[in-house]
């Protein structure tokens, strides 16, 4: 993705209102970060243990979402698989989140929801070879993260069309 400012950052979130958008804390470290390698930018709010954000590229435009993590977390004993980037981890590092549809809709209440890594940092998690292709040789191995992160890209396109009402996303928590 392009780089964007704190400024940028800010504009772009589509679903909150102006005051939340004012209490957000971005992430530090935003001048170090290699944006050209990334698809979004994910990151929980240090400030407000249950929030957290995803900005990216959608529609030409940068759009944020303003996103609330369940406040139950679940077994680490079991496994779970995140709905974005489909890693599969224990089912502690694996949250809840819902976003609040924009207009009308979030305002009455309305999200979509459904199972993200915690961190929120899928985008540097689809560039680790994944588990099931570590024994393959190095072509195909690179292959299989351009896989996983076309797989992210296009659900976070879902995701984000269903907050906007563009569309539904199947892949919605109900
Ligand atoms: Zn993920």
């Amino acid at each position: 993705m392009l780089a964007l400012t704190e400024a940028a950052i800010r504009r772009s979130l589509v679903n909150c209102s102006r005051s939340e958008v004012a209490a957000m804390t971005l992430p530090r470290d935003l001048d170090a970060l290699d944006w050209a390698a990334i698809d979004v930018l994910g990151w929980r709010d240090p400030k407000a243990e249950l929030r957290g954000y995803l900005v990216h590229e959608h529609g030409g435009r940068a759009v944020g979402l303003a996103l609330r993590a369940a406040d139950t977390t679940m077994s680490s004993r079991r496994s779970a698989m995140c709905l974005l980037c489909h890693s599969v981890q224990s089912a502690a590092a694996i949250s809840l989140f819902t976003a609040r549809r924009v207009g009308e809709a979030g305002r009455n209440g309305n999200t979509v929801g459904t199972y993200i890594c915690a961190d929120l940092d899928c985008a540097h998690r689809v560039l680790d070879v994944p588990p099931t292709a570590l024994h393959l040789d190095e072509e195909l191995q690179s292959l299989a993260v351009e896989e996983r992160v076309a797989g992210l890209r296009q659900r976070l396109q879902a995701f984000t069309s269903d907050v906007l009402l563009e569309r539904a996303w199947t892949g919605s928590f109900r």
